[in-house]
């Protein structure tokens, strides 16, 4: 999905968040970006599923971006129901908006989804799944700055139980499919917890990229 397809509106709401948190004290950044995030959600085409409230800052990908949501939580409740059941305590919202990563946003308890596949719900289901995990581990006091790693950790290795579960309730593998697309799956953990990637200072350059390519296309 290109940023280029996103309203106006949107774009300017992060650039002037970017820009006024570079200026101000630390102790208002709080207080910027709950008001940058409250902005861009009421600006949002939404709608109400269950407990949540689903955002998508495009109009015209709403209908899509919603019933992909739906199909995932779907999928979530009848093969995982222990961690939909986390989805549902925890998070409030589910926001479509391009930020270069998905991720867990405290302030608002929202999920903020970067990009998906419209032909894979399994994946948005495990992406839930991930940033949901974040949710519980800072509802218990644990603070992601603390140790990055660690929780990412913890989020990728729910994310793996999640897909066997997925997996197992699908009629659609024989027993050697799931064998073989579960090995797959686990190599793809391995390789992605030893990656770069996965050092905190690593992770800081990823949103700066992501805030430089705002300005970009712009321009
Ligand atoms: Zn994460």
């Amino acid at each position: 999905m290109e940023l280029n397809k996103y309203p106006k509106w949107f774009i300017l709401v992060r650039i002037t968040r970017f820009l006024i948190t570079k200026f101000i004290p630390h102790r208002l950044l709080y207080r910027v970006n709950a008001r940058a995030d409250t902005l861009m959600l009421s600006m949002s085409t939404k709608k109400r599923h269950g407990v949540w409230t689903l955002y998508c800052i495009n109009a015209k990908q709403s209908d899509e971006f919603f019933s992909m949501c739906e199909s995932a939580l779907t999928l979530l409740f009848h093969s995982d129901p222990r961690r939909y059941q986390r989805m549902r305590s925890l998070i409030r919202n589910i926001v479509l908006t391009p930020l270069g990563q998905d991720c867990f946003d405290h302030i608002s308890w929202s999920i903020l989804i970067n990009n998906y596949d419209p032909a894979r719900p399994d994946l948005l289901a495990i992406t839930f799944v991930h940033e949901s995990t974040h949710a519980y581990l800072r509802s218990k006091g644990l603070c992601h700055n603390d140790n990055p790693r660690r929780h990412e950790e913890i989020c990728l290795k729910e994310e793996f139980r999640s897909i066997k579960r997925i997996m197992t309730a699908s009629s659609a593998f024989t027993e050697d499919q799931r064998i073989e697309a579960l090995q797959q799956w686990q190599d793809y953990f391995k390789a992605a917890m030893e990656s770069e990637w996965w050092k905190p200072e690593k992770r800081d350059l990823v949103i700066a990229d992501a805030l430089r390519n705002l300005h970009k296309r712009i321009d």
